[in-house]
């Protein structure tokens, strides 16, 4: 069998006519793999209460300043089973590390949605413990999205990211080997990284038994120790993208919402065009969405008319397949 192509230090960090090759190379493979066909997953973020301190994350403990909430039940529940956006066919559920909010929240509302739709169901809730993660399985969630964040355990450590490197991987296995379909993701361009960090985070992924990852560009985040520090480049996050992409052609690798801040100008379409074959659309109630801060309050969020005008420009369309089916085909494919 052939060996994966693996990336060096100059793929991630291409310029010029080696830039625009790679992006055409992954955007060959993300073709003749999935087709114009983009999964769309809503995304709802049900509490901003979080016990980590990640210090590029606004909603660390140690942010005094944020409103915290716990969205209610009975609204969720309403928006997600009859009001939700006709093209979408999974949800995520994501919160700060709040196992309170996992409990008593979370998990009544994975019950509600595996009973009155036919929605794949992600989360996306931090470490929690073996207990809780199970029942929620038990309740009909299949995804877990956790993010190692960065393949460095000194800059892990130091930016206070949940646990150590080692825990976060581990606990990615343990996922794995419940049976989850679990999709990391890491933050590019993080203040602190050296050259080889991004190398490192793709070789680090490969690793790992995931379905999926995601690139996340480093965004100063408002109220954080991080505030002042500089953004990561869209070239440096579209890269990684296109070199995830060309690692893994199976992989479900995100255009995160972030692409419109590190590139405004086309910089979410220029993910459609190197690897992406996700687009997640924001139901987060309004009233609450100004608190989920990662970064800044007034962030551009993807509703369905944004995602399905830049799918409609890239030729895209959705795929009418949830992510969790594709999972369970991928699954039933599999030699015995
Ligand atoms: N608490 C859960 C966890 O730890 O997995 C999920 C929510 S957490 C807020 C979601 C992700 O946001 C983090 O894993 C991190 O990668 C990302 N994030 C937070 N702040 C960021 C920033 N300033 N720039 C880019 N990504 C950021």
């Amino acid at each position: 069998m052939k060996p994966p192509w693996t990336p060096g230090d100059s793929e991630v960090h291409a310029r010029g006519r080696d830039q625009s090759e790679l992006h055409a190379a992954a955007l060959a493979v993300t073709r003749e793999r999935f087709g114009n066909e983009v999964f769309l997953r809503g995304v709802v973020e049900v509490s901003n209460i979080c016990r980590e301190n990640c210090h590029y994350c606004g909603m660390r403990r140690d942010n005094r300043q944020l409103e915290r909430y716990r969205a209610r039940f009975d609204a969720l529940a309403e928006l997600l089973v009859h009001h939700r956006p006709a093209t979408i066919t999974d949800i995520n559920i994501q919160s700060g590390e709040d196992p309170v909010a996992a409990r008593e929240l979370v998990l009544p509302l994975v019950q509600t949605l595996r009973r009155e739709t036919p929605l794949g169901v992600s989360v996306c809730l931090g470490t929690l413990a073996p207990s809780i993660t199970r029942e929620l399985q038990a309740a009909g969630a299949t995804m877990y999205i956790i993010k190692f964040e960065v393949a460095d355990p000194v800059l892990y450590r130091d930016l206070e990211a949940p646990g150590t490197l080692e825990e976060r991987a581990g606990h990615i296995r343990w996922l794995n080997a419940e049976g989850w379909n679990v999709s990391s993701g890491f933050i590019a361009g993080l203040p602190g990284e050296s050259a080889d960090t991004a190398r490192r985070n793709l070789e680090f992924a490969a690793q790992l038994p995931l379905s999926g990852c995601s690139v996340s560009p480093f965004v100063p985040g408002d109220e954080t120790p991080l505030s002042s520090s500089p953004a990561a480049s869209l070239d440096l996050t579209l890269n990684c993208m296109a070199s995830l992409r060309r690692m893994r052609p199976d992989w479900i690798i995100p255009a995160v919402s972030a692409l419109n801040i590190a590139g405004p100008d086309g910089g979410y379409r220029r993910g459609l065009r190197t690897g992406a074959n996700l687009c997640t659309m924001n139901l987060t109630p309004e009233s609450v969405r100004g608190d989920y801060l990662l970064y800044k309050r007034d962030r551009v969020i993807m509703n369905e008319a944004r995602i399905l005008e830049a799918l409609e420009a890239e030729g895209l369309q959705p795929s009418p397949t949830s992510l969790a089916d594709h999972f369970r085909r991928d699954l039933a494919m599999l030699p015995a």
